[in-house]
């Protein structure tokens, strides 16, 4: 946090001024970040004016993520930052997402200098809230889980030039055993396809060729309108809208993943070559105890649907280790389960015990140790893997959107349909093209080519 701060004074910071500037920092995942994205577009609506740090803002608030204990110790220590760099009176400061819910009114014992706490499912009530402080409430809070509305907004800030998201569910009912998100993120709402075909109709008119869905479970999407499109229609009509390029969506959980979404995808070319499929454990007992509503053969069914499709599809998943109970034979069977499935990007993390979960009251029995351990070899293994598929696309052509420039470099860093990164020799102004590259040179996490169009 920034250097020069007037003195923190608690009995000196009564609100009383309406807010001019705003600055969010978003923690955690992308529907986190689209999230920020939507309060930011409540903040413009309202007439408060961006600002590129905190500094420089009236407001300042901070969306946050509980999915692991690190994540949410973060927000504290920010809080703790802010305050030890004595900056005080007028600058509001809230504390929204995952961890205002979680941790409810006790933020303001913890952290005094905090004035709004708002958890997602109340993001409606956001505007009422920002009222009452603006009328002089020091303390207000939005915390109730109890909604079927979803979090629309007039106006939303677009952060990326070139892909843009739209939410199609808040929310989730799966209550998988380690997993914080429904006590944090509420009962499942599903916004109507008209709603989200009418967003994506109008983010194609104001120039974003790159749609990405989501949702915690993207794929357990249901039609709330007397249309009653499956989520494979969905795809398929947002792919099918003139101008969309591509289409991504996340996240997919495989109790919910139909060979429909393959078919759709194999038939619309505008639907990316990608799936995120969380896997979490290679293990049958594991995923018992997870009570993720699949065994391993189930997975690997779908992952054979995948594989199964008329064009390569690339996979890429979420694997936890350490969680309760889990032997290392069980660790053993997630890492043959990468070999099994040959995955083009795993996500993963040691099992952290959270509140208000299943898991919580079981015997969180591996150590902290040997959890980093498994966690390191799985990472290796995983990384052997990346680099030997990578290095099978050597000399192929792929078009990439080229989302960023590398002056230093000078190279271009494009995206291709199946999420790869591929880094080649460019200009400045190509960011935002899309552009025919061939590959000469692969690493485990990206790709080295040369455009060729
Ligand atoms: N909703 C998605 C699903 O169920 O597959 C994923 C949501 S979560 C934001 C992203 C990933 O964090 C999960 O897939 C899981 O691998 C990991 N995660 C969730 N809870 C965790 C916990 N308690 N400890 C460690 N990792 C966790």
């Amino acid at each position: 946090m920034g250097a020069v701060r007037e003195r923190f004074n608690p009995a000196s910071t009564v609100v009383s001024k309406r807010p001019r500037t705003f600055y969010i920092e978003t923690f955690g995942c992308q529907m986190n970040v689209h999230d920020s994205e939507k309060v930011a577009g409540v903040l413009m609506a309202r007439g408060l004016r961006s600002v590129e740090n905190d500094q420089d803002a009236d407001l300042i608030l901070y969306n946050t993520c509980s999915i692991r204990e690190k994540a949410a110790q973060k927000v504290y220590s920010r809080l703790g930052a802010f305050r030890k760099g004595g900056r005080g009176s007028g600058t509001i400061i809230g504390v929204l997402g995952c961890v205002a819910q979680q941790e409810g009114e006790r933020i303001f014992e913890r952290a005094p200098q905090v004035s709004l706490i708002c958890g997602s499912a109340s993001y409606p009530r956001l505007a009422d809230l920002l009222g009452q402080i603006e009328a002089g409430n020091r303390r207000v809070a939005g915390l109730s889980l109890a909604t079927d509305e979803c979090f629309e907004t007039e106006l939303t800030r677009r952060d990326n030039p070139f892909r843009a998201y739209v939410t199609v569910i808040e929310g989730c009912d799966q209550r998988c055993a380690f997993c914080v998100v429904p006590t944090t993120r509420g009962a499942e709402r599903n916004r109507s396809s008209q709603r989200i075909l009418a967003d994506c109709q109008r983010l194609v008119e104001e120039g974003f060729s790159e749609i990405q869905l989501l949702g915690q479970i993207v794929n357990h999407w249901t039609d709330p309108s007397p249309a009653r499109l499956s989520f494979a229609e969905l795809l398929s009509r947002v792919a099918e809208i003139p101008g969309v390029r591509r289409v991504r969506f996340a996240t997919s959980h495989p109790r919910h993943f139909t060979p429909e979404i393959v078919k759709a995808i194999e038939s619309h070319p505008a639907l990316c070559d990608q799936i995120h499929l969380p896997v979490q454990s290679g293990s049958s007992q594991v995923l018992a105890r997870m009570r993720r509503g699949y065994t391993r053969e189930e997975y690997l069914e779908k992952i054979n649907c995948v594989r199964g499709a008329r064009r390569a599809i690339s996979i890429s998943t979420d694997v936890i280790v350490g969680f309760c109970g889990e032997t290392l034979e069980d660790f053993e069977q997630t890492v043959s389960l990468l070999d099994v499935v040959g995955y083009d990007q795993v996500f993963s993390f040691k099992y952290s015990r959270r509140p208000n979960t299943a898991a919580a009251g079981f015997e969180d029995s591996v150590p902290e140790e040997e959890k980093g351990r498994r966690l390191a070899v799985l990472q290796e293994h995983q990384r052997q893997i990346q680099l030997r598929r990578n290095g099978e696309l050597v000399g192929r052509k792929f078009e990439v959107l080229v989302e960023s420039f590398q002056p230093r470099l000078q190279q271009a860093v494009g995206r291709t349909t199946s999420n790869r990164v591929i880094n080649f020799p460019g200009e400045p102004e190509w960011i935002g093209r899309y552009m025919d590259v061939r590959v000469t040179a692969a690493g485990p996490n990206s790709l080295v080519g040369v455009q060729t169009s």
